[in-house]
């Protein structure tokens, strides 16, 4: 425990809600599973608690709003995601829900002219139907009524599972976000080791990063370890670490623009006494700045086939997906920043290398997020955990964003 009771308090809630959990013992908590409804149960009655109206809309969100008593007042939207991964930690997610709830606490206390709608999104892993950001989709009028016939494992189609919650699918539309809101907040876990490393408690989002996935394959010839003389030899496996070594060289002279992965590495014949004959490999980018990313995308795989054609080897390569960087509203992180600053903490930006509801939420609303130090940068990982000292200035920075959005934000 700490001196700071409104933090210990949120870090206790945060690891109270971990305990709803699908299994015994670990935190997994896939989307609209009986876990997710006792999470429901206790966010409900904090938000009636709050005097907040609540709804459950037909993507399972779960939607408190807070209205002063000022007519007309301007809607702020809040929240994160209450799904998590298996044996996740307790902070990814429902961090973002309950610290919202006690901007709420704050601004009511404070008598803020500012609607606050506090959204529980009921799905941004992609765990159970392989589909990330159900919920956020929905609220930002991206739901694409294809995707109800999805199965899980058990081969129950995500429309069966809004039903089988007792929710309505033919009224996914009306999960919309309202008109009248002016912006998106999401707080969220790093999830990484920068804020740590500089010992940062928060940082500021500038974009969620673009990213890139490709297939890559080197075809030589299998032939015998002992009798292939080394000058006659087609070697897939050796033409593919000279790749990688040039994938790694290239993130590294990008001065942090770009994140680059080979993570994966398949063999053939994959025998310690055979020359391999073809080399399958996935490459991963990411970065920021979509020309960035794009540029080395096809400086890679030039890159790839010179090496292929020096070593008289071929090679093929498929693009498995391309997603551009969605950047967080300029001007609601600039007040984002100045709210950091005046809480006398450093404003620290930094991109996004996960995906998040803000993604999401960028695509409807002007939208910003805060990062909170993330200990050891754990995340998906029950040793996840937070800082009750960066709660605490969370929380200061999110109260002065709060009085600003109320009083400053244009419409
Ligand atoms: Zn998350």
């Amino acid at each position: 425990m700490t001196d700071l009771p409104r933090a210990d308090r949120i870090i206790a809630e945060c690891r109270m809600l971990a305990g709803m959990s699908e299994e015994h013992g670990r935190t997994t908590r896939r989307f609209l599973t009986p876990a997710v409804a006792a999470v429901h149960g206790h966010l409900r009655n904090r938000m009636l608690a709050l005097g907040m109206t609540v709804t459950l809309d037909a993507a399972g969100n779960l939607r408190g709003l807070w209205r002063p008593d000022e007519a007309g007042a301007r809607r702020l939207v809040m929240g994160s995601h209450i799904d998590t991964v298996p044996d996740a930690g307790a902070f990814d997610g429902v961090l973002g829900v309950v610290m919202a709830l006690e901007l709420v606490t704050s601004a009511k206390a404070n008598s803020l002219p500012l609607a606050v709608e506090v959204i529980a999104f009921s799905e941004e892993e992609g765990v159970r139907f392989g589909l990330p950001f159900i919920g956020s989709r929905a609220v930002a009028g991206r739901f694409d009524s294809k995707l109800l016939a999805l199965e899980d494992a058990e081969g129950i189609s995500l429309e069966d599972a809004i039903r089988n919650f007792g929710l309505d699918p033919a009224r996914l539309d009306e999960a919309l976000v309202d008109d009248e809101a002016i912006g998106f907040l999401e707080i969220h876990i790093e999830q990484g080791p920068v804020l740590e490393a500089e010992e940062l408690p928060l940082g500021i989002v500038t974009g969620i990063v673009g990213q890139t996935r490709c297939e890559l394959t080197f075809n030589g010839h299998a032939n015998h370890a002992g009798t292939t003389p080394m000058s006659l030899r087609r070697d897939a496996l050796a033409a593919a670490a000279e790749w990688i070594l040039a994938v790694e060289t290239a993130a590294n002279e990008s001065e942090g623009t770009l994140v680059a992965t080979v993570g994966k590495v398949k063999a053939e014949p994959n025998a310690g006494n055979v020359i391999a004959g073809s080399v399958r490999l996935s490459l991963d980018l990411r970065s920021e700045r979509d020309q960035v990313r794009e540029e080395a995308v096809v400086g890679l795989l030039d890159r790839a086939n010179a090496i292929a054609a020096r070593r008289k080897l071929t090679c093929h390569t498929k693009t498995q997906m391309q997603q551009p960087a969605v950047p967080m509203d300029e001007q609601l992180t600039a007040v984002l920043a100045e709210s950091v600053e005046a809480a006398g903490f450093t404003v620290r930006r930094l991109p996004s290398g996960a995906g998040h509801d803000a993604m999401v939420m960028a695509t409807r609303l002007p939208t910003a997020m805060l990062f909170v130090r993330s200990p050891g940068g754990i995340s998906h990982h029950p040793d996840e955990s937070v800082i009750a000292e960066d709660l605490e200035a969370a929380l200061a920075a999110g109260e002065l964003f709060l009085s600003r959005a109320a009083g400053t934000l244009k419409l």
